[in-house]
């Protein structure tokens, strides 16, 4: 029927290498929730072996994270992340898009609405045009501004045009990718230049339609263009243990790993965690809409954070922040989580950033 692009289902040589990176896998056991059993799913559905309705295809297209981690391990380069934006396509259609991503995606494919946002929380502005433009994420600008603050403290002279539209990940995500890529196509119109973006999720997206030499992710710029990050971030008198929480999108989409390691290592203790490359559970609205199994994601996570005695663990992604700091919270953790733009402009002088309890406030 070729519902999917030929080129690249069949691409899947089925050897079984992305099963161990895949954390829906680790948490079942299960082939089906395998990045091999879901390519075999799509097959089932691309010839008309299961309908579009089979419970096995509609449960396993949504139990997903989208996370991608079977990408970069995969020999035969199979683009699972655009196999998966298909059968969300085709599944997620209608009354089938849970109604929480529908809400979302109408909000964020509103400018009117995210302009409104920026107003009531005063993001950061600045003057239009230039060679280098920020991006405004629309979650970003709902829950996290000061982060578009501190990124342009830490790029003097970009651009920040007001009334940008959402970049359409959203939208690529939940069922919906021709919207995505419109978006993202507008999107890039509005922002002049190489554009910067403090979101990982946002970064992967845009570099699909925009094309990657003119998106950058925050910390890839900085390392390529800035000067090495100033100043220190201590916590009780010694310099601050900190870990990172990768962006899914941005280390297995873009392969972005190596810089913000490096700008955190220029300001603090970088402490290597187990899992941190992995999922954090946020996933776009996975967190929302699944919060049983993004908790079941991210619980190890936390532990492991928490095991190696850190005092921040730091987000590229402000999705990843939200889901880090709420898992914190609950369990009246010490560990704070904080975006690298945040960390990099408390380092040199600037905002302070939330103190690290002195001890967890209860276990588990
Ligand atoms: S997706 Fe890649 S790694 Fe996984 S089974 Fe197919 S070819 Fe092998
Ligand atoms: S995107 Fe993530 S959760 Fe989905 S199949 Fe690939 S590794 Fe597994």
């Amino acid at each position: 029927m070729n519902l999917f692009d030929p080129e690249l289902l069949d691409r899947c040589i089925s050897c079984g290498f992305c099963l161990p990176a895949c954390p829906t896998y680790a948490l079942t056991g299960d082939e089906g929730s395998s990045p091999r059993g879901r390519i075999t799913l799509m097959r089932a559905l691309d010839t008309g072996v299961l309908p579009v309705d089979d419970p096995r295809i509609r449960e396993e297209a949504s139990f997903c994270l989208g996370c991608r981690a079977c990408e970069p391990v995969c020999p035969a380069g199979v683009q699972y992340g655009q196999l998966l934006e298909t059968w969300r396509d085709l599944t997620w259609t209608g009354r089938h898009r849970p109604v929480l991503a529908r809400g979302l995606m109408t909000v964020a494919a509103r400018t009117a609405l995210l302009r409104l946002l920026g107003l009531v929380r005063r993001p950061a502005r600045g003057p239009a045009g230039g060679p280098v433009s920020l991006m405004l994420g629309c979650f970003e600008r709902g829950l996290f501004p000061g982060v578009s603050r501190a990124a342009r403290a830490l790029l003097p002279g970009v651009a920040v045009p007001a009334g940008q539209g959402c970049c359409g990940a959203l939208h690529a995500h939940n069922g919906e990718s021709a919207a995505g890529e419109e978006m993202a196509r507008r999107l890039g119109e509005q922002l002049p230049g190489v554009v910067v973006t403090t979101s990982g999720g946002c970064a992967a997206h845009l570099a699909t339609v925009l094309g990657r030499e003119r998106v950058h992710e925050l910390s890839e710029h900085l390392v390529a263009t800035g000067p090495t990050p100033v100043g220190e971030v201590r916590v009780d008198g010694r310099r601050a243990r900190v870990a990172l929480q990768d962006s899914c999108h941005l280390r297995n989409g873009l392969g972005v790993a190596a810089q913000p390691r490096a700008l955190i290592a220029a300001v603090a203790e970088l402490v290597a965690v187990p899992g941190e490359a992995s999922c954090c559970g946020a996933a776009g609205t996975y967190a929302m809409l699944r919060p049983r199994d993004s908790r079941r994601v991210l619980d190890p996570k936390l532990d492991a954070v928490e095991a190696a005695g850190v005092d921040y663990v730091v987000a590229v992604n402000p999705g990843c922040l939200r889901q880090l700091q709420t898992g914190l919270r609950r369990r009246g953790s010490r560990v704070r989580a904080v975006h690298l733009a945040d960390l990099l402009v408390h380092a040199a002088g600037g905002r302070p950033l939330p103190r690290p309890r002195r001890r967890a406030l209860r276990a588990g």
